[in-house]
């Protein structure tokens, strides 16, 4: 077994790592870190835990340290659930100590010499760990997964590029309140409403997809556009994208294409890896946010609703996905899975 840190660990997504590595046949947490309010507590008592199943045995009664390297010994990789502010320094901190940092946070995604890794699409992009180690001279590393509606996005895009080429993407997006973190938005301003506005998502959406399906040199070139909203919803992020294609291709060709991807963690059979990452709905009132968010363990990409788009020439579609499973936690863990299975932990 190898043994995991994870920094971040009482918050919400640190918690969805600790309910996930939970069984986890490679990794197991060892090492919990937060801020100084909860370092040198155990941490069924610094934590407010929020989920549905109890806090695993193995880790309620460790003790919190603080999110320095010298606090975290003997752990062979280290997932971060830190807030980016906080993850830009102290990440880069344990890549120099030596440390291999799977993160959520979105401090170090764009850089480019860091792997923004959504494994299906872009496996072949680890290899930018070399180059980071060689231009910053640390033995470490740090990978990041993408933000939560541009994880999901991107999984239904990747078929379509393939086969058919895109030239535009318009998205607008029905994000769930989980994204806003604990205690995130306040009741009485999400219950019975839509907030139209989150906090730099339109420009993460727009910059992480083209990184993600561009290759590790270059960023793919198309336009997108994003409008993104937050909705009274626990979980689960619901997309309405619009494509314009490069080469013509009717509805059930492009269902064909999702249906049939697979990407590198299936082929290689990684235990987070859902069987589908796409999964296609044909009714006409699917994916619902409630039904379909869990399906693939929560790792899937429900898509619905695949017309044709005249104004664009092209296609649209509904997709759905878990953003603190498929689109944080879960993306971390089947990253790190894709790091282990190369080699660099
Ligand atoms: P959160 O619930 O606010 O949790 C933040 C965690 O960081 C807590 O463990 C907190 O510890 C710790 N922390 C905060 N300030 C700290 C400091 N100064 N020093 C040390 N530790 C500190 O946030 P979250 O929703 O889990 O998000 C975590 C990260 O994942 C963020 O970068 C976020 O953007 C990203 N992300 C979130 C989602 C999502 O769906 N929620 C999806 C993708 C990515 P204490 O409890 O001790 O304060």
């Amino acid at each position: 077994m190898l043994k995991a840190a994870v920094l971040g660990a009482t918050g919400n997504v640190g918690q969805i790592f600790i309910q996930l590595l939970n069984g986890h046949p490679w990794f197991k947490v060892s090492v919990l870190a937060a801020s100084e309010k909860s370092a040198q507590r155990k941490y069924s008592e610094a934590v407010k835990w929020r989920q549905t199943t109890p806090i695993p045995e193995n880790v309620a009664d460790l003790d919190v340290v603080s999110i320095e390297p010298k606090a975290v010994k003997d752990v062979d990789l280290v997932f971060s659930a830190l807030p980016a502010d906080i993850a830009q320094k102290v990440e880069e901190d344990f890549a120099k100590a030596g440390h291999v940092v799977v993160s959520n946070a979105s401090a170090h995604r764009m850089d480019p010499d860091v792997p923004l890794l959504n494994p299906e699409i872009n496996f072949d992009h680890i290899s930018l760990i070399e180059e980071q180690r060689r231009r910053r001279k640390w033995d470490g590393a740090i990978v990041t997964n993408p933000n939560c509606s541009t994880s999901i996005l991107t999984i239904p895009l990747k078929p379509i590029y393939d086969e058919f080429g895109i030239n535009k993407v318009i998205v607008s997006t029905m994000q769930a309140i989980s994204g806003a973190g604990y205690p995130g938005v306040p009741s009485l301003d999400i219950i019975d409403n839509v907030i139209p506005f989150i906090e730099k998502e339109e420009e993460k959406l727009e910059t992480e997809t083209l990184k993600i399906l561009g290759s590790s040199q270059k960023p793919a070139n198309f336009e997108i556009s994003a409008s993104c909203h937050r909705v009274p919803t626990l979980d689960g992020h619901m997309e309405a994208v619009f494509v314009e294609l490069k080469r013509e291709a009717n509805p059930e060709s492009i269902i064909a294409a999702m249906e049939n991807f697979v990407g590198e963690p299936q082929k290689i059979k990684l235990p987070t890896a859902p069987e589908k990452p796409i999964v296609v709905r044909r009714e006409a009132d699917r994916p619902q946010t409630r039904l379909d968010r869990m399906v693939g363990n929560g790792m899937s990409v429900v898509v619905g609703r695949v017309r044709k788009d005249t104004a664009l020439r092209g296609v649209k579609f509904v997709a759905l996905g878990h953003n603190t499973v498929r689109g944080a936690a879960g993306c971390g863990i089947l990253n790190a899975e894709c790091l282990r299975a190369r080699g660099y932990i």
